[in-house]
This record gives structure tokens, sequence and C-alpha cells, in this order.
């Protein structure tokens, strides 16, 4: 076993919470040391650029923080610090500049990862931070010593302060598989164990409607559902059938809830609006016509706007009399029930929900019962929606840890006797 006792910062995990903690820890004038068990870092953040880089939310600071939830206050201050425009002008000083969408949400110019992630690394390189790539870590011996998994054996690191940014469970070949809530595990450490978010749901559809509809858009979606406490809910968007339920954007805002109400209720029932324009009396009037020798897929396609997709969900889930019955279909068309049964597992969704719990941290993100250990990113217990919130998080929550460790080590060193 070899160990190696370093002189600054030590930030394990090469993600966008750790690179932004070894950025602001070295321009504070740390050395610092991160280390990453893969063999490059940012690999998730890579991923996350295949569809277009959303980095973050053009929305005003108040309701920026509403999007996470039970933890807007603390997110919020972490935002404060480091807010959308910040964090523009940091991608634009390397050299990428940002665009808002339609939608609100800001992205890369060329909606790409890869130059931003490639510019960062290389000015993180010149300003001085080693970068130990294949290091695992396997263990946090005691506050500030870490054992690593290396290719040339076992290594101990002994450091003056650590920022912990080891990510969620998702995509956990991408290198965050959640096997840190583990190791890190303390009686006096709170961590919720790590829950699928942003993921879809199974509902079991039979095959032939699994085989033939499979990757099919439902858009525009309207859909109905019961929060938690029971008061309905309408939401819209798009969302796409998979071979074993839904999934996309739509399920994805509402994912939180859906998982929570599964955990509670064992099923959670979400209602389809299959023919949004059209109110229950139109129609009847459209759908009591005679058919004139259409087929059922003709006469609907006709009368009431529905096909492909939609007519296989109704295929699929009404009863064959309510089918022939203008009267009995008409609630099925406007208010089709969806069972979902479970989420997709963990390592499928796009975050991680779960994590430490900020109750066990200090302001600054440091583990109260470890002094000199912060943890930043999706490896705490927030979560939130897609539109750039998950890097926004992730990036401040990287900034802040490595404030709290240079203001650490100040405070330390001010207590230390003279020589
Ligand atoms: C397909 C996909 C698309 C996404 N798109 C977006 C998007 O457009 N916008 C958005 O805001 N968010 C997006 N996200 C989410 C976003 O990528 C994450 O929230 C973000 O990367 C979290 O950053 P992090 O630094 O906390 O963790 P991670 O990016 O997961 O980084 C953690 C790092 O720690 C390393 N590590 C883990 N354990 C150890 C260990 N024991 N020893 C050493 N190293 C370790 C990992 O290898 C990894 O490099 C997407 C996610 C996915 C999967």
């Amino acid at each position: 076993m070899i160990e190696q006792s370093l002189p600054g910062l030590a930030v394990v995990g090469g993600g966008p919470a750790g690179l932004m903690a070894a950025e602001f820890a070295r321009a504070s004038g740390l050395a610092v040391d991160l280390y990453e068990s893969k063999g490059s870092v940012g690999r998730k953040f890579l991923i996350a650029g295949k569809g277009g880089l959303n980095l973050t939310h053009s929305e005003p600071l108040g309701s920026f923080a509403t999007r996470y939830g039970a933890r807007q206050a603390e997110i919020g201050r972490w935002l404060q610090a480091f807010d959308a425009d910040a964090l523009r002008r940091w991608a634009q000083e390397l050299g990428v500049e940002t665009f808002v969408g339609s939608s609100g949400r800001v992205f890369p110019r060329d909606m790409k990862a890869a130059p931003l992630l490639r510019a960062w690394v290389r000015r993180l390189r010149e300003s001085g931070v080693r970068f130990h790539a294949h290091h695992r870590c396997v263990g946090l011996e005691a506050p500030g010593v870490l054992r690593f998994e290396t290719p040339t054996g076992e290594l101990t690191v002994s450091a003056p302060a650590t920022v912990l940014a080891l990510g969620g469970g998702s995509w956990p070949q991408l290198g965050s598989d959640g096997a840190w809530t583990t190791w890190l595990a303390a009686p006096e450490l709170a961590i919720a164990p790590l829950a699928p978010s942003n993921c879809g749901f199974d509902i079991g559809w039979s095959e032939h409607f699994a085989a033939r509809f499979a990757g099919h858009p439902i858009k525009p979606a309207w859909v109905t559902f019961s929060d938690l406490d029971g008061g309905t809910r309408q939401a819209q968007g798009e969302f796409v059938i998979t071979a074993t339920g839904i999934e996309g954007s739509l399920i994805y805002a509402l994912s939180a809830r859906l998982r929570d109400a599964i955990a509670r209720d064992g099923s959670v029932r979400i209602e389809l609006d299959l023919a949004p324009g059209r109110d229950a009396a139109r129609l009847l009037r459209e759908l009591s016509r005679p058919r004139q020798g259409r087929t059922f897929s003709e006469f609907l396609r006709r009368n009431a706007g529905i096909q492909g997709v939609q007519a296989g969900l109704l295929r699929e889930l009404v009863p064959t009399s309510d089918l022939n019955d203008a009267t009995a279909l008409i609630p099925w068309i406007k208010a089709l029930p969806l069972t979902l049964q479970a989420p997709r597992p963990l390592a499928e969704a796009i975050s991680s929900a779960g994590g430490v719990a900020l109750e066990s941290l200090d302001p600054m993100l440091m583990i109260q019962s470890m002094p000199g250990v912060f943890c930043a990113g999706e490896m705490l217990d927030w979560e939130a929606p897609t539109g750039g919130y998950l890097l926004a998080a992730s990036f401040a929550s990287g900034r802040l840890a490595a404030a709290g460790a240079v203001r650490w080590l100040d405070e330390r060193r001010k207590q230390m006797p003279p020589r």
C-alpha cells in the first residue's frame, strides 16, 4: 500500500461539480489534486451534450429556485453565488457562446458538451490542477484520509481538505455508480437511498401493443393526475411509448410525484385526454354519426381526429363493448387511465433523487461530523426536473463546497500557533 500526503485539496469525482470545485479552489491559491475512477473526466457531462447540452435556464432566480421543490431555499442560496448569468459568462470565458432557446433553456451555440469540456480541462491543467484518472475511491478512513484502488495497487491519500463530488447512481457505466453510499455511511451522516428521478415508468403493455407502438410519441399530451395531497392537477407536453410503458419530458417532469405516489400506494393512475381540442358534447355528436361501413379506425380518425398510437391506446385499454358505443367510449377518450406500476430502474434514469442529506451539512456543504470533508453535486439529496436545473445546481454546489474548503483551511491556519 502506497501512502501520500497532499498539501491542499483532494477533489474526488471529475464531473461538473468536482471540476468546478477544483477550478474555484485552484483560483483561490490551493494546490488541487482531482481523482476520477474512469479513464477521463466528465463522461456524464459529455452524454448530456448528446441530445443538446442544456446548461441552465434563463428564468429569474425566484422561479428558478422553485424547481428544486423542498430544497428551494438551500439551492436558491447556492445559486445566488453562481446564477445562470454567471454560468453563461463562465462558458463564454472558455470560448463557448450560449443562447436562450424558445423554452427559456440555455444551450451552447453548437449544442455540444465536448468543446466546452476540452477547453475547461485544458484550462484546469494549465492552472496546475493535477488529474489522477483510474483512481477509484473505496473508502474514507478518517476525515481527510482517502483510500483508492489504482491500476498499480492501493493508495492512501491524506489531504487537509476534501471535496467529494461522486454523482448519483444513474447511468452507472459513466462512472457514478452510487457505491459511495456504502463506504461513506456513518451513524451521524444521513444518506437517503438513491432513487430514479427524471425517469420512465412501467405500465405493462400487451406484446402486440409494445411491438407496434414502442417509440411512438404522444404529442401533444394532456395529462391529469392526483397530487400526493389529493388535489387534481393537469399538465401538458409530450411523451413516448416504450416497450414497457412511457417516458419523455412530460413524464420526467412529473416523475418525482409519480415515483413517490407509487412508493406510497403501489401504483399511480394518470389520465390522458386523447382529443384535447374536442369537448365531450362535440365528440358525442361526431361519434354518433352512422359508420357507413367504415372500419372503427377510419371512423375514429374521420370523426374524432384520433389515429395511430392514440387509437392503439384505445384498443389496448378499452373493453370491446365500450369501443362500439359512442356514449361509453367518450369518457375513455377524454380521460384514458394509464396505471403506472413502477419507475424504471435508477440505472436508466436521467438523474438521482436521494443522497447525502443537506441537514448533515453546514451551509458551506461540509459534513458536520467530518471536519474538512465537503460534498457537492448530484450526490446530495435534491432533485429537479430537466431544463438545465441539474447542471446548474451541480456547478453551483461544486463552487460553494470549494469556497467552504478554502475558508475552512484558512481558519484552521489562523488557529495554528505561530512557529
Ligand atoms: C443522458 C443524460 C442527459 C443529461 N442531460 C442534462 C442536461 O442537458 N442538462 C442538465 O442540467 N443535466 C443533464 N443531465 C444530468 C447531469 O449530467 C448531472 O446532473 C450532472 O452530471 C451531475 O454532476 P456531478 O458532478 O454531481 O456528477 P457526475 O457528472 O455523475 O460526476 C461524478 C464523477 O465522479 C466519479 N466517481 C464516482 N464514484 C467515484 C469513486 N468512488 N472514485 C472516484 N471517482 C468517482 C464518476 O466517474 C464521475 O466522473 C443528464 C444526465 C444524463 C444521464
